[in-house]
């Protein structure tokens, strides 16, 4: 594996600020974002087995069945792009998920670089989550924090925005419910492991994100030694 190759994680909450780390991470690095989330919502959208699959469970604020998710990372992991490092959003959720990863893994000859935990209060992301409105083509708003210039409508192209079905309020605590239960034992795993990172996700975007190079250099710099 090149020592230059970065195969990171992004774990924490629903509405912790993941997406948009990402978005500035890949920015920085040449890495292939995979969210388990947007591909199934996606693969919903289209109709496709998959998404017929995900639908109940999604709904439900529940996960979707292992083998289901395990499924389509594997998948897209093997493709060209994600190659040269890439960056996991949404998964692993479950041991089980990251014991696939990690088999997968010891196959391809690669390793995790490192787990980045972007923490925030139950509070908070009540709060974060329940104001989030997107468009059609999946950007994202907040009511107070980041509201597009005219409400309701997207900025960019002017459609209408809506809530997420699983942004709203009741779903939004299922979910926090399942993420606790379910990541406690993955930042165990990945503590004991020496991967996990923890960043302080009440920061503004551009902290976390700094924050995060930080530690990415670091790392880059052990594993050239
Ligand atoms: P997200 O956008 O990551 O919050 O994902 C939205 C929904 O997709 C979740 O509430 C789950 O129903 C489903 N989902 C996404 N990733 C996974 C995963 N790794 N394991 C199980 N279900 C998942």
């Amino acid at each position: 594996m090149s020592p230059l190759e970065l195969n990171l994680i992004l774990l924490g909450p629903p509405g912790a600020g993941k997406g948009t780390q990402a978005e500035r991470l890949r920015e920085d690095f040449p890495l292939a974002y995979i969210a388990t989330g947007d591909m199934l919502r996606e693969a919903r959208a289209q109709g496709t087995e998959l998404g017929r699959k995900a639908q109940e469970y999604m709904e439900r604020g529940d996960f979707v069945p292992d083998e289901v998710v395990i499924g389509i990372v594997l998948e897209r992991l093997a493709a060209d792009d994600a190659r040269d490092g890439f960056l996991l959003d949404g998964f692993p959720r479950t041991v089980p998920q990251a014991d696939a990863l990690a088999a997968e893994m010891a196959e391809l000859g690669r390793r995790i670089t490192a787990v980045l935990l972007v923490e925030v209060s139950d509070e908070e992301i009540v709060k974060r989550v329940s104001g989030r409105r997107v468009s059609k083509a999946g950007r994202t708003y907040h009511v107070d924090y980041d509201p597009p210039k005219h409400p309701g409508r997207c900025d960019v192209d002017g459609t209408l925005l809506v809530q997420r079905e699983d942004d709203k309020p009741d779903v939004v605590q299922a979910r926090l419910r399942k993420y606790h239960e379910a990541t406690a034992q993955l930042i165990d795993y990945y503590d004991a492991q020496g991967l996990l990172r923890r960043f302080d996700g009440a920061r503004s975007p551009t902290e976390v994100h700094d924050h995060i190079r930080a530690t990415l250099a670091t790392l880059r710099l052990e594993n050239e030694l």
